[in-house]
């Protein structure tokens, strides 16, 4: 058994017996690892924010490779993310976050480049704009999928790399634009909007944390739909986002729009 010390962020919490707790907790240095905080629910002040939801900690705990659970030892806070983020949007929106890379990572492997991306996005939820809170979600479902090796492909037909359809035809399980042909061979394309294609290619091409910055990206409630239809195709375990199910229906949060046009 060994002692192991990493940076992580926590991806949610759930107790354990009456005292104790289980968090499961995003590591730069290690991926995915379920850590067993005794005593945190009886004396909780004993770590501080360290064991809170979307908290950026530094963990030291003791390490058996084939165990599922792992012996916390101590945490210490580096920046309490989810104490500041101060209304429903932007904690369902962080949630939303930290729910789709404990949907799409598993086991513990390091994977420091996501952990980055997680932590500049939940950074970015504290400051950004209201308004810009669905494009931040969406540049990083895209972004993680990249890194992940499922990069939407936008310049080529998805399929066979002919000539985009100018019907601007998007095929989830091809995993990007496709062309005329592969259309009519793939039931499940959809047909985005123009706003909806132009906001795609934006939020795939800059940095994530620039994705607050643009305040409103038009008809990001199709885009979003697009989006979670592509990382259904590609990872199992990936359900759509319900931190976000709750927005959806609450009118003004950029979410509720209409489907828009498809096929
Ligand atoms: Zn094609």
């Amino acid at each position: 058994m060994a002692l192991l010390r990493s940076e992580g962020i926590v991806l949610r919490t759930y107790a354990l017996g009456d005292t104790s707790r289980i968090v499961v907790v995003f590591m730069r240095d290690l991926g995915m690892v379920r850590l067993v905080a005794k005593g945190a629910r009886k004396t909780p002040q004993r770590f501080g924010y360290a064991l809170e939801p979307m908290s950026h900690g530094r963990y030291v705990f003791y390490h058996k490779p084939d165990r599922d659970l792992q012996l916390l030892s101590q945490a210490d806070t580096l920046n309490p993310i989810g104490s500041k983020l101060a209304d429903l949007a932007r904690l369902a929106h962080a949630q939303a976050t930290a729910e789709l890379i404990d949907r799409l990572v598993w086991g513990e492997e390091p994977h420091p480049e996501l952990f980055d991306l997680l932590g500049q996005v939940l950074d970015a939820m504290t400051r950004a704009p209201i308004a810009a809170l669905p494009a931040l979600t969406i540049a990083f479902e895209l972004q993680v999928a990249s890194l992940l090796g499922y990069r939407p492909r936008l310049d080529a037909c998805a399929g066979c790399g002919a000539a985009l359809s100018p019907r601007r035809l998007f095929s989830p399980a091809r995993g990007g634009l496709v062309c005329d042909r592969c259309a009519a061979a793939e039931p499940g394309t959809i047909q985005l909007s123009a706003d909806a294609l132009a906001g795609l290619a934006l939020l795939l091409s800059r940095p994530v944390e620039q994705a607050g910055q643009f305040v409103e990206v038009k008809r990001a409630g199709e885009i979003q739909r697009v989006v979670e239809t592509f990382l259904m195709h590609h990872f199992q375990r990936f359900r759509g986002l319900r931190s976000l199910e709750l927005l959806r229906s609450m009118p003004g949060t950029a979410l509720d729009e209409d489907l828009g046009p498809s096929s």
